[in-house]
């Protein structure tokens, strides 16, 4: 991040704008709104200008600029249409530590100015450092017809309520909880429609429900994040992260989903990525309990969906014992999100009538999957965790009567932008994957669908493998 936002206060504080024309113009009425006490610095004047220092509202210098208008100044906004000039201005002012604006001219500025969708006392500043003013407008365009007019008075409404919450609930979890409730609820809905008095009456019935409730239990949301891409969450998901105050994930979760969780939340990695030291599954049992039983909203955020190689059940056995209540928000699993991502379709009228999800990893009892049907015609087989053990798969799939030019392919990183397909066919599984080194997570897929990557694939960012390749080449479908 190239910027740090903040909003400032210049309640009567001195603000240089040098420059009379029609962008100084714009940025002293912003700035006179924000109750800065604001002079301005040029030869030539606005007739606006001249008539709110008329009013009093400013104090004007109808003259060159010079380094003694900077005494005293908390901020300065150039906006000459001397470049040269304008520079000179900015090292000054930077010489002397004062944050300097310059318009159009984002090197010499120590600051930048946002656009703003204006529902004061509510304000939403849209930036894009400097990269593209254009899409910071469609931005804000955008945001203005999301956000309701009324949303300041909302504010102002909200915050007559923060003394009679704060007498009657006594602890922040419990306002916090209150205000949620409200925001989200038709006490908030009213009073956007414009029914300030049907609003008050349901947040008083709603302090007073608050107040004589007894601490709310903990609870633990078990989600499934999906298989990496952060638009594949479902509405749900999203709504379990924003209201969490700790949440427990896995490795395997990427940062562009953990993004999405309330900032303030309490964030625990308890590690599990294969192969990796983390915690063991009774510390994490021991910590999901421990945060619900301090009357936390707990989420569990796995990868893909809990409940498919994810150990959801097991620790949701862990909760129903010691008596938390819990709930469960699937995920997209890997096979789903990566088929999908890769072109291949699970199932296929003419292909394929039936599809297993597999476990590569061997199970501690010696026990194999039915190999058999796993290597019948007209089936699918994903294998998730065997990325280590791709030899032995195809071996056993040979051995149980797989034909040796079945398709097969590995799908690494699915659904990510660095997605990569290695398609081959199960003689040549191996060393197509020992030639493109798969990172994972990855996914073996096997079944004659494979083959439909070739005509299907669309998730333009992937590159391709293919066995006869020596080196990859990049897909350029759709
Ligand atoms: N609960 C998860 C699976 C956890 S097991 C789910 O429903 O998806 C972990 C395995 O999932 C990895 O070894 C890999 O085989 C697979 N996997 C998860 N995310 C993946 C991704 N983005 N691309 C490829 N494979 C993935």
């Amino acid at each position: 991040m190239n910027y740090f936002p903040v909003f400032f206060d210049l309640t009567a504080q001195k603000v240089l704008v040098v420059g009379g024309g029609e962008v100084a113009l714009r940025k002293v009425e912003l700035l006179l709104r924000s109750g800065a006490s604001v002079t301005v610095v040029a030869p030539d004047i606005h007739p606006e200008l001249m008539q709110h220092s008329a009013d009093g509202r400013l104090t004007l210098a109808p003259r060159e600029f010079a380094p003694e208008d900077l005494a005293g100044a908390r901020l300065v906004i150039v906006a000459t249409s001397h470049r040269a000039l304008n520079r000179w201005i900015a090292n000054l002012s930077e010489s002397r530590s004062i944050p300097v604006n310059v318009v159009d001219d984002r090197e010499a500025s120590r600051f930048i100015v946002p656009a703003i969708v204006d529902r004061d006392p509510v304000l939403v500043a849209v930036g894009t450092s400097g990269t593209s003013p254009v899409l910071a407008r469609r931005l804000r365009e955008r945001l203005e017809t999301l956000i309701p007019r009324r949303i300041g008075e909302a504010a102002l409404w909200l915050r007559s309520l923060r003394r009679a919450a704060k007498s009657q609930l006594r602890d922040i979890a419990a306002r916090r909880r209150f205000f949620e409730a409200l925001i989200d609820g038709p006490a908030m809905r009213r009073f956007i429609e414009g029914d300030a008095q049907g609003a008050g009456r349901i947040a008083q019935q709603l302090l007073s429900r608050s107040a004589n409730a007894r601490r709310p239990a903990g609870e633990v949301t078990l989600v499934g994040a999906g298989p990496g891409d952060p638009e594949l969450l479902t509405l749900k998901a999203l709504r379990a992260l924003q209201d969490a105050d700790v949440i427990l994930h896995d490795r395997l979760v990427s940062s562009a989903v953990l993004d999405m969780a309330r900032r303030d939340a309490m964030r625990i990695c308890v590690g599990k990525a294969a192969g990796s030291i983390g915690n063991t599954q009774a510390q994490i049992n021991q910590l999901l309990i421990e945060h619900a039983s301090a009357g936390k909203r707990v989420v569990r955020l796995k990868g893909g969906d809990p409940f498919i190689f994810g150990r959801g059940g097991e620790e949701l056995e862990a909760l129903a014992a010691a008596r938390i209540d819990f709930s469960v928000v699937p995920g997209i699993t890997a096979a789903a999100g990566c088929a999908a991502y890769a072109g291949i379709p699970l199932t296929h009228r003419d292909h394929a009538h039936s599809v297993s999800f597999v476990t590569g990893h061997a199970d501690k009892s010696g026990q194999e999957p039915d190999w058999r049907a796993l290597s019948a015609p007209g089936h699918t087989a994903v294998f998730y965790m065997g990325l280590a053990r791709v030899e032995h798969i195809v071996d056993k799939l040979l051995a149980h009567g797989a034909a040796q030019n079945l398709p097969a392919g590995i799908i690494v990183q699915g659904t990510l932008p660095q997605q990569r397909v290695i398609v081959a066919t199960l003689a040549t599984l191996a060393d197509a994957a020992a030639r493109a080194a798969p990172e994972s997570p990855a996914l073996l897929v096997v079944g004659e669908v494979v083959a439909l990557h070739e005509k299907l694939a669309w998730f333009s960012d992937s590159a391709t493998f293919s066995d006869s390749a020596t080196d990859h080449s990049s897909k350029s479908a759709g």
